[in-house]
């Protein structure tokens, strides 16, 4: 595909100079936006998709940069058929298998289906989308080109916005990071157990404290208080005279077991 072309630039300078090039145009075409009801070209694109013979070596091809005094870019179809085109009635964007309208003749411009047509081989083919003088599948037709523009300028874009897409953000620098090293100890005088017993709680520690007691105090008033006392009492009595821990736990876990199953 040759691009950045004046429209007006006829086919045939494009084919002598690219043959100047010992490059051989086996078919040169031009899309154009045509008149759908008068079927009337209204604009021609700067632009020529251009079909080599297959001996071009496209990498040669691809180092023109200048053709019919116009500094011009290459760019190279993807897909030889990225136009979807109906079987059924030879329009552009859905297949026949999605197709409910009338079949259409792809030799000439008649309604029927392709295989009724009594188009003899001496007459000319006519296309029933511009109207020209080919099948209507000629990938030449303006019409095909038009939708073949509009695929690779699409598929372009599609590619363009995936690009785009948003990348998940980079890590965060280290800096902003709070630093994980402790502070370095600080040379405090030996204190008693006595003097940090003393010193004044941490206030969010306090905090937390408060809380845990208020959730209890909460918890605790599900429960019948009196009878949760007199069960307790007993247990509590005999837990004072046993000496040995693990009787202790074992008889503690009990009592509350027993508490749980026996309150409401
Ligand atoms: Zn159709
Ligand atoms: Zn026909
Ligand atoms: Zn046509």
């Amino acid at each position: 595909m040759l691009k950045s072309i004046p429209s007006n630039v006829p086919e045939d300078d494009i084919r002598s100079d690219l043959a100047a090039h010992n490059v051989q145009a086996i078919r040169i075409s031009q899309p154009t936006k045509t008149d759908k009801t008068t079927r009337t070209v209204l604009t021609k694109y700067p632009i020529f998709v251009i079909s080599l013979s297959p001996v071009s070596d496209i990498r040669k091809v691809l180092q023109i940069h200048k053709l019919c005094h116009c500094i011009v870019k290459w760019e190279k179809l993807r897909n030889s058929r990225p136009v979807n085109q109906c079987y059924n009635c030879q329009a552009f964007g859905h297949s026949s298998k999605y197709c409910g309208k009338p079949s259409q003749c792809v030799k000439c411009d008649q309604p029927h289906a392709t295989k009724d047509s009594l188009k003899l081989t001496s007459t000319p083919p006519k296309c029933v989308n511009c109207k020209g003088e080919h099948p209507a599948n000629y990938t030449g037709c303006p019409q095909f080109q038009q939708h073949l523009l509009y695929a690779q300028n699409s598929s372009q874009h599609q590619r363009h916005a995936r690009k785009r897409k948003p990348t998940p953000s980079p890590l965060l620098p280290y800096c902003n990071f709070p630093s994980l090293r402790t502070p370095p100890p600080q040379n405090r005088p030996p204190q008693t157990w006595a003097q940090i017993a003393a010193q004044a709680p941490n206030s969010s520690n306090q905090q937390s404290l408060s809380s845990t007691v208020e959730s209890i105090k909460s918890i605790l008033t599900l429960f019948d208080s009196y009878k949760l006392s007199t069960l307790l009492r007993s247990p509590a009595l005999q837990l004072q005279t046993m000496n040995d821990p693990i009787t202790k736990i074992v008889a503690t876990v009990d009592t509350v077991l027993a508490c749980l199953s026996s309150s409401p």
